[in-house]
């Protein structure tokens, strides 16, 4: 049976598949529908046929006497089908090829370069922050303002490099004076991050403060009751700890974030020096 769509619908529905395989959702499964409802919609729909000027596009509904069990559908691909390819660098490059000149939120609308993330894509070790400064968004780069800096002495205290480790933020444009994200720019932007993590697949992440904690763990709660204890986020070891935008202003938690740090390292089974961060 042929049922016209108004194309104003049409548009919106392209419009949310288009937003939809941005995200990296590309595969749509049918639900089951209620047989009266849909007879009900047909009767309705024959009714603005016959009203309506024929020459409006057309979709195709299919008639299917038996609808396919729930439990029959297959389950959805990953997140990220670019985690698949082997070539990590590659499968970044088509999530931030997805991005584009993004202007999916309002944050968009005060950037000057996207952020995307910095670092290895076969690191071991991720870093999660907020969203960039004012230097993060002159550069173009996540983390290399004075919060970055001090950022670059906790990885060194670790004995890393930079350069080994993956870098990434929640939202990937600065917030107007460098407020938290407001709930709908991160719940647009955070997809792109979840697959950025999905091809990195470090097998440690850690959250700098309560933003990157709030998203990644899909629950608001004080930093302190999240700290000293390992999550998971989809299977990936999550450590929650202060953002170094903070210790900036409170010295006094260096200590309690190399504490975490050095669980950090444990879990990625290097060797803890004795003295760390706590003076850096
Ligand atoms: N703060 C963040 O959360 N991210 C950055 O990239 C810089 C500062």
């Amino acid at each position: 049976m042929h049922q016209a769509l108004d194309p104003a619908i049409r548009e919106a529905l392209a419009a949310r598949i288009r937003f939809y395989r941005d995200l990296g959702l590309t595969e749509f499964y049918q639900r089951p529908v209620d047989p009266e409802w849909l007879a009900e919609l047909r009767a309705e729909a024959q009714e603005n046929d016959d009203a309506q000027n024929a020459s409006q596009a057309e979709i195709v509904v299919e008639e299917k006497d038996t609808i396919p069990p729930r439990n029959s559908i297959p389950t959805p691909p990953p997140l990220a089908a670019a985690a698949e390819t082997k070539d990590r660098t590659a499968a970044l490059r088509i999530i931030r090829e997805d991005i584009g000149d993004c202007t999916r939120c309002a944050l968009h609308k005060g950037r000057n370069k996207l952020v995307f993330a910095d670092g290895s894509p076969d690191a071991r070790l991720m870093f999660v922050g907020e969203g960039p400064g004012a230097d993060e968004d002159a550069q173009g780069l996540p983390f290399v303002g004075r919060a970055g800096q001090l950022l670059d002495n906790m990885i060194s205290a670790m004995g890393l490099k930079r350069e080994e480790v993956y870098i990434a933020n929640v939202v990937k444009c600065r917030p107007p004076n460098n407020r938290t994200p407001e709930p709908d720019e991160a719940n647009t932007c955070s997809p792109f991050l979840f697959r950025q993590i999905d091809v990195v697949k470090p097998e440690v992440l850690v959250a700098l403060g309560a933003t990157a904690a709030t998203y990644l763990l899909g629950q608001r709660q004080p930093l302190a009751g999240l700290r000293g204890r390992v999550h998971s986020f989809r299977g990936l070891k999550l450590i929650v700890t202060y953002h170094p935008a903070f210790l900036l202003r409170d010295p006094r938690q260096k200590k309690e974030t190399w504490n975490d740090l050095k669980m950090v390292m444990r879990y990625l089974g290097m060797s803890v020096p004795q003295r760390g961060a706590e003076g850096g």
